[in-house]
């Protein structure tokens, strides 16, 4: 091993767990002052000694301390070498997708957010990207069906809002046959303390950040994570050139909300089953979607990559009129779009979240309701669910 200290704190890292990291990786006290938590940079440019000399830092779009922290702390939750943040989770895929070419084709699962699809098809198929949707639940059929020219497969796992699951490594198998492509996972709903897609294959991790890694509903955010230099330098590249960078007030929120993923994840979780547990059991409801039950076609597949089956409910109640009204009928669940923060959230995607896919073959059913389930009491939460069902 070398003497670079750097090398050193990765190895020390890497000996740490989930919830160890998450408090530590990227955040020793800050060595000026010593403050223990991470500050606030809260500057645009840094005092130079000579030209070009100067501690690490020059303009704060190119990179600031704040950022920087939370870049080593999510890369650390991922496992992997490199991590770049951006303003937004869709920055993040916009940065992904110009890693590509005009020319290039993306093949995408046919059930993803539907901000995913509109970048896609409608941004980048402007820019000579074209795309398809293809059903990513069956790899061999991707295999034996594998678009001219594909460059990147875009997965998400569990899907938003259909709660498809993917099985990783069954698709990088296929992707990996294809020196030229790339295998991409949204781990957004599952987060790493669930699942981890590097370790399954995948050659990039992105993330809405928004979501349950901020986990309080107070900030936008997107991240990526990689473990080739190359594919970082050229985000990083795109990164600074683009511009779409996190403010460091928005990167200290992240960092604050990422120290107590675990403990949120394990409550998500287990409200979950609950939730899950009353609606299944409930007359008003058809069909539950949810990876932990063993019925659930990706029950197996979620069984074996991730460890825990994540705080995301989605269901099915005959008619697009009764789904409204049961959105309508809680109180603890607030009707809102977004979704993995410490309070219960209920929503229609096929007239918020996933509109933009309407039409399109990413289309959600129109009774379906999504549920963010938060880490309030569970007695209360199920109560809530209880009689807005029962007033179907
Ligand atoms: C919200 C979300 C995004 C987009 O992230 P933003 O932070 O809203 O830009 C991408 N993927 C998934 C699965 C999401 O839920």
């Amino acid at each position: 091993m070398t003497d670079d200290p750097t090398d050193h704190e990765t190895e020390r890292q890497e000996a740490w767990g989930f919830a160890t990291k998450a408090i530590h990786a990227g955040q020793d006290p800050e060595p000026v002052t010593g403050a223990v938590t991470v500050p606030v940079f809260q500057t645009s440019t840094f005092a130079q000694e000579a030209v070009g000399k100067h501690a690490g830092y020059e303009y704060a779009r190119t990179g600031n301390p704040t950022r920087t922290a939370l870049q080593h702390a999510l890369a650390a939750l991922e496992g992997a070498a490199f991590g770049v943040s951006f303003a937004s989770g869709l920055a993040a895929e916009d940065a992904i997708l110009r890693l590509l070419e005009p020319g290039d084709h993306v093949v995408m699962g046919n059930d993803a957010y539907g901000g995913t699809f509109r970048l896609i098809a409608k941004v980048f198929g402007r820019a000579g990207i074209s795309w398809s949707a293809h059903d990513l639940t069956e790899p061999l059929d991707l295999d034996r069906s594998w678009p001219d020219n594909t460059k990147l497969v875009w997965v998400e796992t569990p899907t938003n809002p259909l709660l498809t699951v993917v099985d990783i490594g069954a698709v990088a198998s296929v992707v990996a046959k294809r020196p030229e492509a790339r295998l991409v996972v949204d781990n957004t709903f599952a987060t790493p303390y669930l699942q981890q897609p590097l370790v399954h294959g995948a050659d990039l991790v992105v993330h809405s950040t928004t979501k349950y890694l901020g986990g309080h509903s107070d900030v936008v955010g997107g991240f990526v994570a990689t473990n080739e230099a190359e594919v970082h330098d050229h985000l990083a590249f795109i990164q600074n050139a683009v511009g779409a960078v996190p403010a460091p007030w928005d990167c200290y929120l992240t960092l604050r909300g990422a120290k107590t993923l675990a403990v949120r994840m394990d409550r998500h979780n287990q409200n979950a089953a609950a939730v899950v547990d009353l609606l299944v059991g409930h007359a008003e409801v058809e069909t539950v979607l949810w990876p932990g039950l063993p019925g659930h076609p990706g029950h197996e597949a979620a069984k074996k990559q991730m460890s825990g089956f994540g705080g995301m409910v989605s269901f099915r109640v005959g008619s697009r009129d009764r789904a409204m009204r049961v959105t309508e009928g809680t109180e603890l669940f607030t009707l809102a779009e977004s979704l993995g923060a410490v309070e219960s959230l209920i929503e229609h995607p096929g007239a918020m979240t996933h509109l933009s896919a309407a039409g399109s073959p990413l289309e959600v059913p129109d009774d379906l309701v999504r549920l963010s389930v938060g880490i309030e009491d569970v007695a209360d939460l199920v109560a809530d669910l209880r009689q807005a069902l029962d007033r179907l």
